[in-house]
């Protein structure tokens, strides 16, 4: 039999394990799941502790316990562990030994060699305390490849010429970025940047400061230091909100029994928005584009020479980094292999490489096409009722759930009307509606009451839309098979066939000179016109009432330019009329 050599991600924060079976990566599990917390301890009798035990107990017990031990590898260090003392090889070598472990249970035989990964900034001295730490936990360390070149062969596994690539890595406790160049076979980091004391913990820190503010101010408390007991509770609720608001708009924190105050208990509970949560940690995001931005000098590119972005680590999860990244350089990351594991996938993809084995490309289940619904905006710095915000987006792994926050527009709004769309333009229209559905009896209230709409697709391709008012819990959901299916022409037309119908328009008003298919791209467009036309409309005769007198005529005049024009099937007219009705409606809104 084959010496089986398995592809490690030894991390600051996680660790993982994996293996090619059957040309396939498969990353090991133990009882606790994929994911090794990089944590060693020893309990209270003394018995060694690694993983998800050793970081429950370290905040009551750091004395016992080693986070972070990779920040030292290299230096000629001693931790304190219980009674005794390690160096850094050692403790690194304890998490080895349980990964090894994991992998020899799951293939029923020893293994004794593995590919780990390190960072690209790491020195000689460094690479080599990793070999050691191999050693010590009885592998023999086959190579040591970079942690953004196994990123780049698990994501280009059979690509032919070439690419230049950023990753982009943002861990627990850690931030990289690389700039790696592909040609055929051959993957090299030409330049790397980053800062090692940065990363989701950061984030968390943030959280836990806000949650306490809060708590203080609630509870009439004074700075005081909760107990341990507590902040670790609170660390942990801050973590997991984190994770909510990666995929939510708002998250609720509760705690109950956290401390006394007095004699009396205090319970925690309170909810954080997305947004506000997305400007505590925004520095830390500013800084990680900067270095973004040295990795690129460094390599002596810009921007635009960039193909692809990859996105490596739990961290980039988040919303914000994922929207800078896309804002910046005009394209969406990619991460469809779960940002967690797909280091070590490709330290297992090197191994079987090394070891001689069959690799093929590593296929995940991903929707080809994103979901979402419409709502009022900006369309390229002009107003518009139909901005497409996919709330599921393009390449995103399946099964997936969604959700994001709309506002009401009007005063005493009594229903909110969501359409569903699926596609990638950015006017809702001229995507495919699949579904829609109208939420009645909304309560009486000023506009910008919160609407939450939330999107689920399962693996099947079905796909359960939901939108509640969060004030009161009215909701209204429905279901769409077969989400996930590519329409048909024919199914097209049928939809946009749809759509007009429900303006009164006819079909023949889209059909008019070119070619075949000029002529639907015309008509998609002309439609799509006339439908924002419409709403402009509708919403300048609402403004209308409370408006200035002089501003009211301007906005007559302005909506009988737009009626000429959208009869005289004036295009360039009717943009620029529907321009100015656009301004002197945004004026008269703020
Ligand atoms: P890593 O070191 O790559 O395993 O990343 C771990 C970090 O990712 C921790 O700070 C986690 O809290 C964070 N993380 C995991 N899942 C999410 C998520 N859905 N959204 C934001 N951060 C996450």
């Amino acid at each position: 039999m084959n010496d089986i050599i398995i592809g490690i991600d030894l991390g600051t924060t996680n660790s993982e394990v994996a293996l090619l079976e059957d040309g396939k990566v498969t990353i090991i599990e133990n009882e606790d799941g994929k994911i090794l917390p990089s944590y060693v301890g020893v309990d209270e009798n003394g018995d060694l502790l690694v993983g998800r035990m050793a970081r429950n107990q370290f905040i009551v017990y750091p004395e016992r316990t080693v986070k972070s031990i990779k920040r030292k590898m290299g230096e000629e260090a001693r931790v304190r562990l219980g009674k005794d003392e390690y160096s850094p090889q050692e403790i690194s070598a304890i998490i080895l030994k349980r990964l090894k472990d994991m992998a020899e249970k799951h293939v029923g035989q020893a293994i004794c060699k593995a590919v780990i990964t390190v960072p690209a900034y790491f020195s000689d001295r460094q690479r080599q305390a990793t070999r050691e730490a191999g050693k010590i936990a009885g592998l023999e360390v086959v190579k040591i490849i970079n942690e953004p070149t196994a990123a780049a062969l698990i994501y280009e596994s059979g690509h032919k010429g070439g690419k230049q690539i950023m990753v982009y890595d943002l861990g627990g406790g850690t931030f990289d970025v690389s700039v790696v160049r592909i040609e055929d076979d051959v993957i090299e980091v030409v330049s790397s940047h980053g800062n090692n004391q940065l990363g989701g913990d950061d984030f968390d820190k943030v959280l836990v400061e806000h949650i306490l503010a809060a708590l203080y101010e609630m509870h009439g408390m004074e700075d005081e230091d909760a107990p341990a007991a507590s902040m670790a509770r609170i660390e942990r609720a801050a973590e997991a909100a984190k994770i909510v608001l990666s995929d939510h708009p708002f998250a609720s924190v509760e705690e109950e029994y956290l401390l006394e105050k007095n004699g009396i208990p205090v319970h925690l509970q309170m909810e954080i928005a997305r947004h506000d949560y997305e400007e505590m940690i925004e520095l830390y995001v500013d800084e990680t584009m900067e270095a973004v931005h040295i990795a690129l000098r460094d390599a002596g590119l810009t921007v635009s020479d960039i193909d692809e972005i990859l996105l490596v680590g739990g961290s980039t999860r988040t919303p914000l980094v994922r929207s800078r990244l896309e804002r910046e350089f005009g394209m969406t990351p990619r991460a469809e292999i779960d940002p967690d594991l797909c280091v070590a996938g490709g330290a297992a993809m090197q191994a079987a490489v090394i070891g001689g084995q069959q690799v093929n490309a590593v296929l995940v289940d991903i929707t080809p096409y994103s979901f979402g619904t419409s709502a009022l905006g900006e369309i390229d710095g002009e107003f518009s009722p139909h901005v497409y915000v996919p709330l599921i987006k393009k390449n995103t792994p399946i099964p997936v759930t969604k959700s994001e926050v709309f506002f009401t527009a009007v005063p005493d709004q009594k229903a909110v009307d969501v359409q569903v769309f699926q596609g990638e333009d950015k006017v809702a229209v001229n995507n495919i509606e699949i579904g829609r559905f109208l939420v009645e009896g909304l309560r009486k209230g000023p506009a910008g009451s919160e609407i939450i709409a939330s999107f689920a697709l399962d693996a099947n391709g079905i796909l359960k839309v939901s939108a509640k008012e969060k004030a009161t819990g009215l909701a209204k959901s429905i279901t769409i098979d077969n989400a996930i299916a590519r329409f048909e022409e024919s199914e097209l037309e049928q939809a946009r066939h749809k759509v007009r119908k429900l303006f009164g328009e006819s079909d023949e008003e889209d059909v008019s000179g070119g070619g075949a298919g000029v002529a639907a791209e015309e008509g998609r467009k002309s439609h799509a016109a006339a439908v924002q036309a419409k709403a402009l409309i509708e919403k300048a005769e609402k403004l209308m009432d409370d408006a200035e007198d002089e501003d009211r005529e301007e906005m007559v005049e302005l909506i009988e330019l737009v009626q000429q024009a959208m009869g005289e099937a004036d295009a360039g007219r009717l943009q620029d009329a529907m321009d100015d009705l656009s301004e002197i409606i945004f004026y008269l809104e703020s």
